[in-house]
């Protein structure tokens, strides 16, 4: 993509803001939204910002039959001096670009990409809930728009970002949640999507979900796909264990979605001295470790949720409590250090924001 000007149009027509208190996630969107097209005999073309509207496309259109379509997630704050802060947004916009590769949609000028996504959201600045724990969730996304059947990557793409305001994931502090060791169902298999932020990765979770719900848990622990013995990912996050005064979490290894959060816990966990370990972590092991009562914290991590501490552990019908099913000291000292630099509270020592 050749450096283009990016052409906006405003909405005549502004949507009332919807009451802070009850924003949820994702129900709500901005008026407005950014659109990228693309055409293999021109490449990326016609930035533009338009009034937030439904979309027209064919029924044909391949994203509907074979799904071939990349999303990603990062949030949008504003400080106590009314400036707006991104989190890390280049660590995002490379992402997408592995997802594309992986889907074979083309990749996109990270760089020109992200500076479009931030002129949307100076526009859109009104709509940043300034309360503790609320913000503007950025939602960058990519589908084929072309008509045909045949099972093939198409000519035509459309990158597009949508903007929504969200709520605190947690009204009051940080609470731990149980979490359903999945022994059936599994994400992502070797050679597969799982690193990428495609769609069918989460429709395909839905099914172990309901079976964690079914057994009273809140999520899903993934295990692997080829033996179910080695710990994956927590629900739609990156997992962390403390073992013994070390942190240890799953290595990055084509299976699990690289999470910023997780990125961004390890520089944090190292620059604190503390030892992190990113290796293969059986099941087992962490049975052992809370049987010899060195299970001494468990967390996931994501743009959501930031630090979500778990308490209890459900595997094989038996159940694990962990830290007493109380948040950790790791688990508080990472979540207050996170959003601290993400909402300005902090400094920043890592260049994080933007
Ligand atoms: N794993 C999965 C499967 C996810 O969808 C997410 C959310 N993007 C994460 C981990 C956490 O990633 P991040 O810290 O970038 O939000």
């Amino acid at each position: 993509m050749t450096s283009q000007t990016l052409e906006v149009i405003k909405t005549t027509t502004h949507k009332p803001k919807p009451d802070p208190e009850a924003l949820g996630f994702g129900k709500y969107f901005t008026d407005h939204m950014l659109l990228i097209d693309y055409h293999s005999d021109k490449g990326w073309y016609h930035p533009r910002i338009v009034p937030y509207e439904p979309l027209t496309l064919d029924p044909a259109a391949m994203v509907f039959h074979y799904g071939q379509t990349v999303f990603e997630g990062l949030k949008a704050y504003k400080d106590h001096d009314e400036n707006v802060r991104l989190f890390r947004p280049e660590e995002n916009m490379k992402r997408l670009n592995r997802s594309n590769e992986r889907l074979s949609i083309p990749t996109l000028d990270e760089k020109e990409t992200l500076s479009y996504i931030k002129e949307l959201v100076r526009l859109e600045k009104d709509w940043i809930p300034t309360a503790a724990g609320k913000s503007l969730y950025i939602r960058p996304f990519v589908i084929n728009t072309e008509a045909s059947l045949s099972v093939a990557p198409s000519k035509t793409y459309t990158f597009l970002v949508i903007l929504s305001p969200v709520g605190s994931y947690y009204s009051e502090g940080i609470d731990p949640v149980s979490i359903f060791v999945e022994d059936f169902y599994t994400r992502a298999a070797p050679g597969g999507t799982g690193y990428a932020k495609t769609a069918g990765n989460y429709s395909a979770a839905y099914k172990a979900q309901e079976r964690a719900v079914e057994h009273q848990r809140s999520q899903v622990l993934w295990l692997d796909g080829l033996e179910k013995k080695y710990v994956e990912e927590v629900g739609s996050m990156n997992v962390f264990f403390k073992i013994d005064g070390e942190i240890h979490t799953p290595e990055i290894n084509g299976t699990i979605l690289e999470g910023v959060t997780r990125k961004s816990v390890i520089e944090l966990l190292r620059s604190w001295d503390l030892p992190v370990h990113e290796r293969r972590i059986a099941m087992d092991d962490l049975i052992q470790a809370h049987q010899n009562g060195t299970l001494e914290e468990a967390f996931g991590t994501g743009t959501a949720a930031v630090i979500s501490p778990i308490g209890i552990l459900d595997y094989k019908g038996t159940e694990y409590t962990i830290n007493n099913n109380k948040t950790g000291d790791i688990s508080n000292r990472l979540h207050n250090a996170i959003t601290g630099i993400q909402t300005g509270r902090l400094e920043d020592p890592f260049g994080w924001t933007t």
